[in-house]
């Protein structure tokens, strides 16, 4: 079984963007290859080690939304990356392997930082060290468990390279250990918020969670982004610029034919269509909230699942370093292991 391997950071609730950017895709995926499924905690405290509890809290949170949605931990290795320090041991090794030049290129990081900018007046001098570094500790993320094949979306491709990168000038200095990852990408990898913007993100406050109950949805539906040109009832309007129809469309609401033809013609008002879209999606979410309150009251389960995922990743770190660090010559004693 070739291996994947993928991860998330722990900043909070799942939500739709989650849901149909990756999460459906692991679901094809698990089963078929041997996956590990990172949370993300150290990477969550570079922007958020200020706030660990946040942190904490969210590795619980994230655990809970991603078994609820379907994510089978017989057969997906869930684990967290604070538990596995040879990821912590690697990062410091390949630290060596990259330019500070070369990770400020990083179109990823670059992008990142941008954003922070826009969303905090961050100016160069507060991003720390460890955020900018964020693609080196991703490398060994992916290497500690000889990660093969990485699903991403196509922003997360310059952080693939990279890792890539890391892994061939290891090997030619130290002579072939690792693994080179490939990228496996996303058919779906960026879900557009409720406001009609290019992804949904938590910041941003336009998505749906997966634990949303029906008050929020409803608030949420009824503020979306609809055809601006259709004013009254009957007007005729274009449900492909209109954020109600690309929900209806993402949550494959068997009415959508209907839904299209009737906007079209202008024989549906926008107030109803909401209506109709709140009901679809609760009905979406209903399973996957009856799990999410199964595992909330079971957190005993949920600690034994991220244990048991946590050492089977563990048992795959210490294999890879064991090899690291008789390449590199730091293998001491380790003939009486
Ligand atoms: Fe959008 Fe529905 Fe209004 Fe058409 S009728 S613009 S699909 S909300």
């Amino acid at each position: 079984m070739r291996t994947i391997l993928t991860g998330i950071r722990p900043t909070g609730h799942l939500h739709l963007g989650h849901y149909f950017g990756a999460g459906q895709n692991w679901l094809k995926l698990q089963g078929n290859y041997d996956f590990y499924l990172e949370i993300a905690d150290i990477q969550a405290l570079t922007d958020n080690f200020d706030n660990p509890a946040k942190v904490r809290q969210s590795v619980r949170d994230l655990a809970v939304d991603l078994l609820a949605m379907g994510i089978d931990p017989k057969k997906v290795h869930i684990f967290i990356q604070s538990r596995i320090p040879e990821i912590a041991e690697l990062t410091v090794i390949y630290s060596n392997l990259v330019t500070m030049a070369r990770l400020y290129r990083n179109p990823t990081v670059k992008n990142e930082i941008a954003q922070k900018k826009a969303l905090f007046g961050h100016d160069g001098e507060s991003v720390t060290y460890g955020f900018v570094g964020y693609p080196v500790s991703q490398a060994a993320d992916i290497t500690a468990f000889a990660g093969e094949l990485i699903p991403v979306g196509d922003d997360q491709l310059p952080l693939i390279e990279q890792c890539r990168e890391i892994v061939r000038k290891f090997n030619n200095i130290y002579g072939k250990t690792l693994l080179e990852p490939e990228p496996l990408l996303s058919p779906t990898p960026r879900i557009k918020g409720l406001d009609g913007s290019e992804k949904m993100g938590k910041s941003l406050g336009n998505g749906i969670f997966l634990c949303d109950d029906e008050a929020t949805v409803k608030k949420k539906i009824m503020g979306a982004l609809t055809d601006p040109d259709k004013i009254k009832k009957d007007d005729p309007a274009n449900p492909e610029i209109c954020m109600v129809y690309y929900y209806h469309k993402l949550i494959a609401n068997e009415n959508l034919k209907t839904v299209c033809t009737e906007c079209k013609k202008g024989l549906r008002g926008c107030v109803d269509c909401k209506k109709e879209l709140i009901v679809k999606m609760m009905e979406f979410l209903k399973p996957i909230q009856e799990k999410q309150k199964y595992y909330n009251e079971h957190p005993e389960e949920v600690d034994q699942i991220l244990l048991a995922g946590t050492e089977n990743a563990l048992k795959k770190a210490k294999e890879t370093m064991k090899k690291v660090r008789h390449s590199i010559q730091i293998d001491y004693f380790e003939e009486n292991d």
